[in-house]
């Protein structure tokens, strides 16, 4: 949200948390906009594409990165039952040298 509220700044100035809050409200409603609530993550807000892909999170940096590919083919076994959403999170190791937490960087 503190994103969100600093470039909306910069493009009004005066542009306020309520008039943010109303606008991302419309296009939830509107199902333009997701909100994507991680466990430990700051809520975070993404387009709805029609072509989501799963989320990875780096458990040592927190950072979120994205799956490449679509999602992968989810079967139930309950056969009365229709699927509207998926939401997939991938917990891993970045190993990236901006990996800010990492305690080993020897072999950066
Ligand atoms: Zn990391």
């Amino acid at each position: 949200m503190d994103e969100i509220l600093k470039l909306s700044k910069e493009v009004i100035p005066s542009i306020g948390l309520r008039t943010i809050y109303r606008n991302i409200d419309a296009l939830i409603d509107d199902s333009k906009l997701a909100r994507v609530d991680y466990p430990g993550q700051p809520m975070r807000y993404e387009f709805v594409t029609g072509h989501e892909r799963p989320h990875i999170i780096c458990t040592t940096c927190k950072k979120v990165f994205w799956m490449n590919g679509g999602m992968p083919k989810i079967e139930i076994e309950e056969p009365d039952f229709n699927i509207i959403g998926v939401e997939l999170i991938l917990y891993g190791n970045c190993q990236k040298n901006s990996c800010t937490k990492r305690e080993d960087k020897s072999f950066s």
